[in-house]
């Protein structure tokens, strides 16, 4: 399922895996400093993985605020901004996008015209096909049954609820392959021709490339955020590049 998105015209950003949290206020600090450099951009995307863990639209903590308000004044500055879901906050909602003036999307892919040809825009997961105990997790997480009952707990039982299944996952990661958790060159192929596309943005693997394909495809991946810099791609308006911002003297 992809959703078709309008030619976007001017600067266009991407980025993907920010895991914003309480435990890592440096980089809320770094993040704050590119969406003022955002400004400057016709839109902005966010690639999934905004936030650390989303247990509901009703359940936003304090340490997110500087965020959420910097959103919407990204946005009321009169830059688009554009939400796609991770692994980790699937549970952003459209009350969150309403509060930010964020276009949310719920599909797992966007295939957005970007220059002369449609660029498929995903988080990346969905990707990691090779990964079948993980796929299989998603296939529950993303049950929309599964989701209006798990919201309709306390946020107090969310969040023990969460926990808990953040506990698992790392025990499960722990024990997997470096393989397991990349990309599968197959799916990477059929999404490309599913979408009729022959360029990809992504991040989720935290591994940040600009990887070319003998056959003339392209896939940028845009990195996970550290302290003091992340891997972000940009168009502007012609030519797609894989940049980096860093703290304190990000690139304009
Ligand atoms: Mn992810």
């Amino acid at each position: 399922m992809s959703d078709a998105v309008e030619e976007a015209s001017g600067e266009t950003l991407f980025i993907a895996d920010l895991h914003l949290d309480a435990s890592r206020p440096a980089v809320t600090t770094l993040a704050l400093a590119f969406l003022e450099r955002a400004r400057a951009a016709a839109s902005l995307w966010i690639l999934g993985d905004l936030f650390e863990a989303w247990l509901g639209d009703d359940a936003v903590t304090e340490t997110h605020e500087p965020v959420v308000a910097a959103l919407g004044a990204l946005t009321a500055s009169g830059v688009e901004l554009h939400l796609m879901h991770g692994n980790r906050d699937f549970l952003l909602g459209e009350a969150f996008a309403a509060r930010v003036g964020a276009r949310l999307h719920r599909e797992d892919e966007c295939v957005l015209p970007l220059g002369a040809e449609p660029v498929l825009l995903l988080h990346g997961d969905t990707l990691c096909t090779g990964d079948l105990e993980y796929q299989a997790l998603r296939a529950r997480l993303r049950d929309p049954a599964w989701q209006s009952q798990f919201l309709a707990r306390s946020p107090v039982e969310r969040v023990a609820a969460a926990t808990a299944l953040r506990e698992r996952s790392r025990e499960a990661v722990a024990g997997k392959s470096g393989g397991i958790m990349d990309v599968e060159p197959e799916a990477v192929t059929s999404a490309f021709d599913r979408n009729g596309c022959r360029a990809m943005i992504h991040g989720h693997t935290h591994r940040p490339a600009d990887h070319r394909g003998a056959s003339g495809t392209r896939r940028v991946v845009v990195g996970d955020w550290h302290d003091a810099h992340a891997r972000y791609a940009r168009h502007d308006g012609t030519t797609l590049t894989l940049e980096t911002w860093r703290a304190h003297r990000g690139a304009r």
